[in-house]
């Protein structure tokens, strides 16, 4: 930015620029929070998706096995009922038992009679034949082709909860049954590793008509709530097997998810932790660096560090000094004079502008009284930052104005200040030509003229500055420089020359610096002039010698 120290600078004054700190404090709670919700809520639905896929692939993973249940009993029951054809009682024993010999997912298989009694089954005959007594007898339908799902219940000889597969048989076989533990339809699931459902979350197995056959985790009474009422705060997974007999609900509490949500934190904290901090540190850089400059240059117009230097402007005709430009200078006590271009910026951005403007004011008017006696025509061009004028905020100038045309011993001839306000081009906003214009016409008000600096340079619509009620025409010193170097420039100097003319405005060249650039801006009518080959700009004492060597 500046190129020196802050920092060094804030020590060599042994005091600490007021209320950096605080700003400081609050910038660095903003850096470091800003990541963390970012990184709160991405990880929070990170955590949310991850429950919901694992929950769904638990969920898909039941159905296909629930499936392959369905398919296998569908097959043995087929089976079966093919070989029970004509078969004894005691064959018929040995057949079914044989089916599911080696199939542990089956405790029992047997024979229903179209009246609805048990006859036989693989733990052999039943005489007297007993009615079936597992809950769902009514469910049985001798008349469905294919397999039924019955609901969980107990056969007669088998005295444990089972789930019921039935299907109807053929000729004088009412139909046939399959008793299945219930914990088959979840005893995969034990074999995923970590499975963990949370205190509310559960995995059930639900027939079509809302029967529940065997289920993990939450008790039934919490299952069925659930199922009746269905909780926004829940992510629920919902598939049936092929046959669309079996229906699987895995279901688990979105604050389950939480868990989820502090491994993901714990891997992506302290990465934002090293954002936060780069940040935090960019910062404070920044910070620290506009802030102590800003605390600088108050620091240094308080102490006096600041000088105006004066450079001549000369008219061109008669090569006498009219006026002159005055010039920031900041004499640093470190870094010795630091020229306008490294602090005019710093001071527009923070607004320091507005007192270092009135002081220089101030202190040219001073000088104008030190002058006044000697050289009573004197004009001083003082610059004026854009933004005093596009905001309107001219109070602090129009008061240190009024401060001075009311001094009478220094203003005794004149109530008018001999100021001219340089505004430049390329600066001034055009959205805000009302403001502005006001704003010239208040301070026009003390006898102030107004020119626009560095013409040329800016894209201002014509039009627009011809409204502006401005006096003077300051040709940019690029233009002048390039006189000698080609005829292109030749002829934009030619055209601005004969823009400024045709507007009545009092033309100033800049940064003269040759007797040809004299030369050629002289022949064309150019009436005032400033550059390095009359004078650089000088501190007051060498601009009154200035001043006095012309005289003589
Ligand atoms: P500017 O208003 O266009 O001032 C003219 C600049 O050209 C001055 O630079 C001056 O020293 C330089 N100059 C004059 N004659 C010649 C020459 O023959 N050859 C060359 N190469 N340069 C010449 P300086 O003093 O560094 O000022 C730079 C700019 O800083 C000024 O440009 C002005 O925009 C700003 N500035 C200076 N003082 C103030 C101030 O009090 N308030 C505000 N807002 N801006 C200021
Ligand atoms: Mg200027
Ligand atoms: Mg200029």
């Amino acid at each position: 930015m500046t190129g020196f120290r802050v920092g060094r600078n804030s020590r060599r004054r042994g005091r600490r620029a007021p209320g950096v700190y605080r700003k400081l404090i609050l910038l660095i709670v903003c850096i470091s929070v800003l990541p963390t919700v970012v990184l709160l809520v991405i990880s929070y639905f990170q955590a949310i998706a991850y429950t919901r896929t694992n929950l769904e692939s638990i969920v898909k993973k039941a159905t296909e096995e629930t499936d392959k249940l369905l398919k296998d009993a569908d097959t043995i029951l087929h089976r079966s009922n093919v070989d029970l054809q004509n078969a004894d009682s005691k064959t018929s024993v040995n057949i079914l038992q044989r089916q599911i010999y080696t199939d542990f997912r089956f405790r029992e298989a047997g024979i229903i009679t179209s009246e609805g009694y048990l006859t036989l089954s693989s733990l052999g005959i039943i005489d007297p034949p007993i009615p079936i007594s597992f809950s769902p007898k009514a469910g049985f339908n001798p008349n469905e082709p294919d397999l039924q799902v019955l609901g969980s219940g107990r056969s007669q000889v088998m005295r444990e909860e089972s789930i019921a597969l039935a299907l109807k048989g053929d000729e004088n076989i009412g139909g046939l049954y399959l008793l299945v533990d219930p914990v088959v339809l979840t005893y995969f699931l034990e074999a995923i590793p970590n499975l963990d459902l949370g205190p509310d979350g559960y995995i059930a197995f639900m027939t079509s008509n809302d029967r529940l056959l065997s289920s993990i985790g939450a008790s039934p009474q919490n299952i069925f709530a659930s199922l009746q009422n269905p909780s926004s705060h829940a992510l629920r997974s919902i598939r049936t097997t092929d046959d669309k007999k079996i229906t699987i609900v895995g279901e688990v509490r979105r604050q389950w998810a939480l868990r989820y949500w502090l491994r993901e934190l714990s891997i992506s904290a302290p990465l934002t932790v090293i954002i936060s901090g780069l940040l935090s540190y960019f910062f404070i850089r920044q910070v620290h660096q506009s802030n102590s400059l800003d605390y600088e240059l108050k620091l240094g117009l308080a102490q006096n560090e600041f000088e105006i230097h004066y450079q001549p402007i000369i008219d061109l005709e008669t090569r006498r000094c009219i006026g002159s430009e005055a010039l920031l200078r900041w004499r640093h006590p470190q870094r010795g004079l630091i020229y306008p271009g490294l602090f005019i910026p710093i001071a527009e951005q923070t607004g320091f502008i507005l007192s270092l403007t009135e002081w220089l004011i101030q202190k040219v008017i001073q000088d104008q009284t030190v002058l006044q006696t000697r050289f009573p025509d004197l004009y001083t061009s003082v610059n004026l930052s854009p933004t005093q004028l596009n905001t309107g905020n001219i109070e602090r100038l129009v008061q240190t104005l009024n401060t001075a045309v009311e001094q009478p011993e220094q203003f005794s001839e004149q109530s008018n200040v001999r100021i001219t306000f340089e505004i430049t081009e390329n600066k001034i906003v055009e959205a805000q030509e009302q403001v502005v214009q006001d704003s010239i016409a208040r301070l026009k008000l003390w006898g102030t003229r107004f020119a626009i600096d560095d013409f040329g340079t800016g894209y201002s619509n014509i039009s627009y500055l011809q409204r502006l009620d401005v006096d003077q025409l300051k040709l940019d010193q690029l233009f002048i420089r390039g006189l000698e170097r080609d005829t292109n420039t030749a002829q934009l100097v030619d055209s601005l020359i004969d823009f400024g003319n045709r507007m009545g405005l009092t033309l100033i060249a800049e940064g003269i610096e040759t007797e040809n650039q004299y030369e050629y801006l002289r022949a064309r009518g150019v009436q005032y002039g400033q550059g390095w080959l009359f004078s650089r700009a000088l501190p007051l004492e060498e601009f009154e010698r200035f001043l006095d060597s012309q005289n003589t």
